[in-house]
């Protein structure tokens, strides 16, 4: 089969963003602050970024999951596309890069709508449903250790409605996923990939949106 996707090279990265890109001032900021962060790579693109908070508003979400949140841009751009009374449950086990995020979240008026947990994601996704949050979320976003990607799939699976989204980030892997792993992350990925294509339980499809991009909709 033919691959018809575009290759972005600079310019036209940088074309893409120059004419869709619509930031709010505390989101050009907070990548601001993380660009000479060690793991700055670790951020998602503003244009996927972007892409998210219109599906957020697509399906009318609410209540969302973030499953890594690194210095908070991703967080900020779903608290951004909520509603106000809006909320979302925030994952991450580093103090040091989640509070990179926090005067951003405040300076842009979201910080209400955002509880982060510091904690194995796990341990909080697994609470969640002990006390009774099954079919509760709209929405939720799997961007941490690779490794751990299938148990949070399910712990989301479990907390949306159906028809609720998950978006899982980096399920291209720089293009590593096409070759034979050599990490325990890209094998973790693979496997991954492999499951969803034949999944029944969601409608599915994968993205060429930063590092690869799958989205998953509860049947
Ligand atoms: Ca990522």
């Amino acid at each position: 089969m033919t691959n018809r996707n575009l290759t972005i090279d600079e310019r036209l990265g940088q074309y893409l963003l120059d004419n869709s890109l619509r930031e709010h001032p505390s989101q050009e900021a907070l990548r601001e602050a993380t660009r000479n962060h060690p793991h700055a790579g670790m951020q998602i693109a503003p244009d996927q970024g972007q892409l998210m908070a219109l599906l957020v508003k697509l399906i009318g979400a609410r209540r969302t999951l973030e499953i890594g949140t690194f210095t908070g841009y991703s967080a900020l751009t779903v608290a951004l596309a909520l509603p106000d009374d809006g909320h979302l449950l925030a994952c991450d086990i580093s103090d040091e890069f989640t509070r990179i995020g926090l005067p951003f979240w405040r300076a842009a008026g979201v910080a209400h709508k955002i509880e982060l947990v510091l904690a194995p994601a796990l341990h909080t996704l697994d609470a969640r449903l002990a006390a009774g949050a099954a079919g509760s979320y709209d929405f939720a976003f799997i961007d941490a250790d690779k490794t751990g990607y299938d148990g949070y799939l399910e712990r989301c699976w479990q907390l949306l409605r159906p028809g609720g989204l998950i978006a899982i980030d980096n399920t291209l892997w720089n293009g590593a996923v096409a070759r034979p792993a050599t990490s325990d992350d890209t094998a973790a990925l693979q496997r991954l990939n492999a499951k969803l294509h034949h999944d029944q339980r969601f409608d599915l499809a994968l993205l060429t949106v930063g590092d690869g991009l799958s989205l998953l909709r509860k049947r």
